[in-house]
């Protein structure tokens, strides 16, 4: 596997003329086993396409997608355990650019027109102002940089894949946007970078989040899927922001098939979560 700290080693990675097809995982780092499912979904799909480029994983804690300048300087760097997580998920090489790569000084680059699905009401945008518009102009610039066949997003943040989906359709249409599905810990919670900074006892509450998500799932319709989330949370004294349940492309209220969204904080930590909804068949009395 190759560490390319520049975009020279990236280039020289690619070959000098950058036709050797990949696929791209851009991640910010701070890895764990659900970054090391989409590498190896990433480094499996270059191998069946034949691609030589291979899997390439970009790590880059993105400044222009943190609203809070205090949650950016927190934000987890590990790149050794990264690199060796990397190598032994299958990835052919991990790109870590320096932020004047990503956005050289003196030049600006541009953040492309944000989709509408970016802005759909009481999601990320009300809580996160300002951090579609941060992602989609460092997406647009990697995948500039790396001109990836296909690039591979999570569904555990299921608004951006939706953005990043949008936004490409219009942007650069012949790339492939495949979803990865998410990876839990035992007892249900969501992998994420900042499970982390939990203390014990909320990482015990955490455990309410996706607990919210299942029973969102034991309502025949979405008034009481929205109501059943908000008491789990509630039965843990989980910080609301949002819970949920659009439909999944558009992330409006509307029709199915549907997702139900959750965003909370547990003690100082936001985490996010989401799963797919379906109104459940109650028996007959
Ligand atoms: P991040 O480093 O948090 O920007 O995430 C990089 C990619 O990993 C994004 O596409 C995320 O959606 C994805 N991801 C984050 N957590 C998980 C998880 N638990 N399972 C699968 N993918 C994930």
């Amino acid at each position: 596997m190759v560490h390319a700290t520049s975009i020279v080693e990236l280039r020289e990675h690619q070959g000098s003329n950058r036709d050797a097809p990949c696929v791209l995982v851009p991640t910010m780092g701070a890895l764990h086993d659900g970054h090391a499912s989409l590498i190896r979904q990433g480094a499996l799909l270059a191998r069946e396409r034949g691609w030589g480029g291979g899997c390439i994983v970009s790590i880059f804690v993105n400044p222009t997608q943190f609203n809070d300048p205090a949650d950016f300087e927190r934000y987890p760097r590990t790149l050794d355990a990264d690199l060796r997580l990397c190598q032994q998920a299958g990835a052919n090489c991990v790109w870590t650019p320096h932020v004047t790569h990503i956005y050289p000084l003196g030049r600006t680059i541009e953040a492309p027109l944000l989709p509408r699905v970016a802005q759909a009401p009481g999601l990320e945008d009300a809580y996160r102002p300002g951090h579609f518009e941060g992602v989609c102009q460092v997406v647009a610039r990697l995948f500039d940089l790396v001109k990836p066949k296909a690039a591979i997003f999570g569904e555990k943040d299921w608004q951006q894949l939706q953005v990043i989906r949008a936004m490409i359709a219009i942007l650069m249409p012949g790339l492939e946007i495949v979803a990865g599905p998410t990876l839990r810990e035992p007892d249900g919670l969501a992998m994420s970078s900042r499970n982390r900074f939990l203390s014990a006892e909320d990482r015990r509450r955490a455990r309410a989040i996706s607990l919210a998500l299942c029973e969102s799932n034991a309502a025949p319709d979405i008034d009481q899927a929205q109501a059943n989330m908000r008491r789990v949370l509630a039965s843990e004294q989980i910080e609301l922001e949002y819970a949920v349940v659009r439909s999944e492309g558009t992330l409006e209220p509307g029709a199915g098939p549907w997702r139900a969204l959750i965003a909370a904080r547990v003690g100082s930590v936001r985490l996010i979560d989401n799963s797919p909804w379906r109104p459940s068949i109650q028996p007959r009395a």
